[in-house]
């Protein structure tokens, strides 16, 4: 049996009658961007997550580069961030003006090190950037703490953890501002390219209404130097039929996690790490070996999806090259960058599926 890696389809086809109709309603609006579904998907989803400010924009690595903007970070600044995830993390900081100073991450749960970050930190850094990673609250206490001693912000990159909690509050709530991407395959995705930038911080989120419409303050009036990068309302009208659906695709997916985590607990495979408060949603479900290529190509021949997230640290990208960064700089990431090895992980995983992954994952270290 062949179990495909992500498959939207079962998801999509469930809501296309309420797809259908919420396009019509947009339709027949004639409101295409910045209009009355993009306000309610605004204000149901700072509701959901707890926060004062929920602004749509084009995508998350907007979110990104518009979070760091508005809190005046750019040329001359130093953000601490993750080798260790998707390129729009660093490149946000880059985008910004600000240099990009890579710590190294925890190798249990793959996030962002605190110990690390503090030793990487001067009198340049002006925010710590920590993502999320495959779902997994980062050690947010840790952070804050260290970011209010060095008086710096945090701003949480939670494009791969929409509607996972810290310690009871959502991540993406606990830093100044967080940063999420609708993506069609995060958790929560979009039909289409998404963002949401969320903030407690009036100020921030005034910037960022600004900026993301071109630093309008009001009609052809620009106080600053912004961009386009604005949520348009076909895609606010999927994500508010999405977003209630979302905690019990979360459950889901948790739930496919367990069965994976039972069932490979005698292999000699390391699968994920929980930390204590630190919620897991299971964006990805990612096993770690040294022995990745061959458990890699025996899943293929089995036909098991399986994906690698990520292979290449970012400090060890081309783009990067000159920068000064080399192998061996950051161990942990450069290691975990070798041996992950990410499992089909979809809320709608079937039972049959679901065996279908773990026996062909147990044929492979017990052959
Ligand atoms: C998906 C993702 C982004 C970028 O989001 P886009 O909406 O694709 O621009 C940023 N950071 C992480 C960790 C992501 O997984």
């Amino acid at each position: 049996m062949n179990v495909p890696f992500i498959d939207l389809s079962k998801q999509t086809d469930a809501l296309l009658a309420q797809y259908a109709s919420a396009a019509k309603r947009v339709l027949g609006s004639n409101r295409f961007i910045l209009g009355p579904e993009n306000e309610a998907f605004e204000k149901e989803a700072s509701g959901y997550l707890g926060t004062r400010h929920a602004i749509g924009l084009a995508s998350g690595s907007d979110a990104l580069l518009l979070a760091l903007q508005a809190a005046g970070i750019g040329a001359g600044d130093e953000v601490i961030t993750t080798p260790f995830s998707f390129f729009a993390t660093a490149s946000a900081i880059e985008r910004s003006g600000a240099k990009i100073v890579f710590a190294d991450i925890d190798p249990e749960t793959f996030n962002l090190d605190a110990g690390d970050a503090e030793l990487k930190m001067n009198a340049k850094t002006k925010a710590i950037l920590p993502v999320h990673l495959y779902g997994q609250s980062a050690d947010l206490d840790r952070l804050t703490a260290l970011a209010r001693s060095k008086k710096v912000i945090v701003i949480e990159d939670a494009a791969q953890s929409f509607g996972c909690r810290y310690k009871g509050r959502m991540t993406g709530t606990l830093g100044e501002a967080g940063c999420y991407s609708f993506y069609p395959t995060k958790n929560l995705g979009g039909v289409g390219d998404g963002g949401l930038l969320v903030t407690s911080n009036d100020r921030i989120a005034e910037r960022v209404r600004s900026l993301r419409n071109h630093g309008q303050s009001k009609r052809y009036v620009h106080e600053s130097i912004g961009m386009n990068s604005r949520l348009d309302d076909l895609q606010a009208a999927i994500l508010r039929i999405k977003l209630k659906k979302l905690d019990g695709w979360n459950r889901a997916r948790q739930k496919h996690a367990a069965v994976y985590d039972e069932a490979f607990s005698d292999l000699p495979v390391r699968r994920p790490v929980k930390r204590e408060g630190c919620e897991h949603i299971y964006h990805l479900y990612t096993l770690r070996t040294p022995r990745r290529a061959a458990l890699a190509s025996h899943l293929e021949r089995s036909g098991i999806g399986s994906a690698v997230h990520y292979p290449i640290p970012l400090h060890l990208q081309s783009c990067f090259s000159g920068r000064g960064w080399k192998k061996g700089d950051l161990p942990q990431a450069e290691k975990a960058s070798d041996e992950v090895i990410s499992l089909p992980m979809f809320p709608e995983l079937t039972q049959v599926q679901l065996k279908a992954v773990i026996s062909a994952v147990r044929d492979f270290f017990h052959a």
